[in-house]
């Protein structure tokens, strides 16, 4: 049995910046609660790591955050790096918070061309519906049209001075279908696809495999950009994906007949998840017996 580590995986710069300010939030304010409006990353071992250094979270994916804002009523509100938008901040403000935020430049810089087509066009934002990323996005104006799929493009109204753009951690393969439909709709759109660096890294990792018996992710249930590298690697052939949260969640029966095992993580996992899977891998393809070890919360952040 071979075990491939699959390069680049788990951490983008994004995540790392987040985590980093959520530590130093919680040392620089002691004494004064320390709020997180939403979940830091889509991944229930950094959450925990990061509410053992004292910090509260507040979600509900029923909720916008502009609701969920209501639940905080002083101290320190972090903004996660999905970004949140204008009367989110306006919101934070007026309520007389502190507000720290971590949202990661490739939203920022989203936003930022959002924010300035929409003032003379009107901007079809490819993303998923309830996702805090799309959610502060399509929130910066009323001429921003979410999309989710492409049944939803060929419904779209009659559009003026389109710019076309996507969510950072949409699937590209997915995301270029939804765009061929809305250029085909709008032949004189702008298209300004905006996946991330670290997304479609991972993404084309993931489609270079070759003779892939199993793709294992690592990754939370919720993160989006895990579920994507398990669809990318069924539709680029691989027979079978797995998404697991951690070594935990290995099974023999899962693995067992393998010749080839591949495994990545999503940029919300942290590296120390998807080592332990490698490692307790490369142990049963060489002795044949399945070890995992429970993961320790001080091991995360
Ligand atoms: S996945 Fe991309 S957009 Fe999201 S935090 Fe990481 S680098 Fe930023």
């Amino acid at each position: 049995m071979e075990i491939i580590s699959v390069i680049p995986r788990g951490y983008c710069a994004g995540v790392v910046r987040a985590i980093r300010i959520a530590h130093e939030t919680a040392e620089k304010y002691p004494d004064t609660p320390v709020t997180m409006l939403g979940m830091i990353v889509h991944n229930r071992y950094v959450v925990e790591a990061c509410s053992a250094l004292g910090i509260r979270f507040v979600e509900d994916p029923m909720k916008s955050r502009l609701e969920l804002l209501d639940e905080i009523t002083e101290g320190v509100v972090i903004f996660t790096a999905h970004g949140v938008s204008d009367a989110v901040r306006r919101k934070a403000e007026d309520k007389g918070l502190i507000v720290v935020d971590a949202t990661c430049n490739d939203v920022l810089k989203t936003h930022e061309l959002v924010r300035n087509h929409a003032s003379h066009g009107d901007v079809i934002y490819i993303g998923r519906h309830h996702h805090p990323e799309s959610e502060g996005t399509v929130s910066l104006s009323s001429r921003v049209h979410l999309v989710t799929c492409i049944e939803e493009a060929e419904q779209l109204p009659p559009l003026e001075h389109v710019l076309i753009t996507c969510q950072t951690t949409l699937s590209l393969t997915d995301t270029a279908k939804i765009i061929d439909v809305c250029k085909r709709r709008y032949p004189d759109a702008v298209i300004a696809e905006e996946i991330c660096a670290a997304t479609r890294v991972r993404q084309e990792a993931v489609m270079r495999l070759e003779n892939t018996d199993l793709l294992i992710v690592v990754g939370d249930k919720r993160s989006n950009n895990s579920g994507q590298l398990r669809a990318i690697g069924l539709s680029a052939g691989i027979p079978r994906a797995l998404l697991i949260d951690s070594e935990e969640d290995l099974r023999e029966e899962d693995i067992a007949g393998c010749e080839r095992i591949a495994v990545t993580s999503g940029s919300s996992t942290p590296n120390v998840l998807t080592a332990g899977v490698i490692t307790a891998l490369k142990h049963y393809a060489e002795t044949g017996e399945l070890i995992t070890k429970k993961i320790r919360i001080t091991q995360i952040l």
